[in-house]
């Protein structure tokens, strides 16, 4: 069992800048980097608002130039996913497949995932005109009409997005009302290219890997009528959800999953154990602010190893 003083459980621009602080702090951090290495921003291309880069940056360039400052100081960033985690006892411990490794203090930064509808045909046709990122993917719908499912403000940004590329784009929400701010509607409603199709769910996504999207069973979910709707692209807005499935029962979760840290802060209930970037904040969600609190969370768990390596000193000195 191999002990470190931080590990940090997943590598976004969170848990990099946390590698990054700590092992500056040299604290000689492992880094298990998870399912997705480099995160959500892996899955997209220009990134135009992370600031220093006044031209842009493709994602997965600036992840490769985040996970090389972290191992210039010292980060051991391994390609391994982490299937437990024990923070009862102390040290922490946390298991991928293989290995148990301990832990003094623990950062966790494993991010969101883009919630799907659940439809079998769905899944068998993500990259094959089902989408969720209009960002990543957007340019493929040059000319084409699309449809977009979801009424929140990720809907509606992404349905304004997209127009840039497709003829038309049409929003089906499951209410008559969208969850989306006044001002994110309002932009929506005045593009000429996007409409709407209310109280309607989508029940089916037509088409195969060869043909690639050709259309949608709806259903009417007032009158229970079930329509085929003609559209080469289907792009899913329905919210993200935390990836932390490894982490219930060991540090608070709120209602929807979200690590509950304690406010302005990016403490967890346990101390010793912080939480970075998305998997703790369903609001801001941006590279930027997860870089933020990974930062923080590294000053935080440097603070932490510090006053416990002062007390193992103190207790040492005392049974001398
Ligand atoms: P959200 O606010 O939770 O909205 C999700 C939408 O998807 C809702 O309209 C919901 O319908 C619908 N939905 C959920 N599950 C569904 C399902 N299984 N089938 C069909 N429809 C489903 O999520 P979000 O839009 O991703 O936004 C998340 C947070 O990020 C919000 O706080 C938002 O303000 C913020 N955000 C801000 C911006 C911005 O300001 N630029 C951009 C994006 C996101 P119901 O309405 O019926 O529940």
């Amino acid at each position: 069992m191999s002990h470190y003083k931080v590990i940090i459980i997943g590598s976004g621009p969170a848990g990099l800048t946390a590698a990054i602080y700590t092992a500056r702090a040299n604290l000689s951090p492992l880094v298990l980097e998870g399912l997705q290495p480099g995160g959500q921003l892996t899955t997209t291309t220009d990134v135009e608002n992370f600031p220093g880069f006044p031209e842009g940056i493709m994602g997965p360039d600036l992840m490769d130039k985040m996970r090389e400052q972290a191992k210039r100081f010292g980060a051991n960033c391994q390609f391994e996913v982490v299937v437990k985690v024990d923070f009862k006892q102390r040290p922490f411990k946390v298991s991928t497949e293989d290995k148990t490794y301990t832990a003094d203090a623990v950062i966790i930064s494993t991010g969101a995932s883009s919630k799907w509808i659940g439809l079998e045909s769905e899944a068998a046709l993500v990259g094959h005109g089902v989408s969720s990122c209009a960002t990543c993917d957007g340019f493929f719908f040059r000319g084409k009409e699309i449809a977009i499912v979801g009424g929140g403000d990720s809907a509606m940004e992404e349905a304004t997005f997209l127009t840039r590329f497709a003829s038309k784009v049409t929003v089906i929400h499951r209410r008559d009302d969208l969850r989306a701010s006044k001002i994110m509607q309002d932009r929506a409603f005045n593009n000429p290219k996007i409409s709407f199709i209310w109280d309607t769910a989508v029940i089916d996504v037509l088409g195969s890997k060869e043909t690639g999207v050709t259309g949608l069973k709806l259903q009417n979910l007032k009158t229970k009528a079930v329509s085929d709707f003609p559209t080469e692209g289907l792009f899913v807005a329905i919210g993200h959800k935390p990836n932390t499935d490894i982490f219930q029962g060991e540090v608070e979760l709120d209602a929807t999953g979200y690590v509950v840290v304690k406010p302005g802060t990016v403490s967890t209930n346990i101390a010793g154990v912080y939480a970075c970037g998305d998997v703790q904040d369903h609001h801001y969600r941006q590279a930027i602010t997860a870089a933020g609190t990974g930062c923080m969370a590294a000053i935080d768990a440097e603070k932490y190893i510090e006053a416990l390596e002062s007390e193992e000193k103190t207790t040492q000195k005392a049974s001398v």
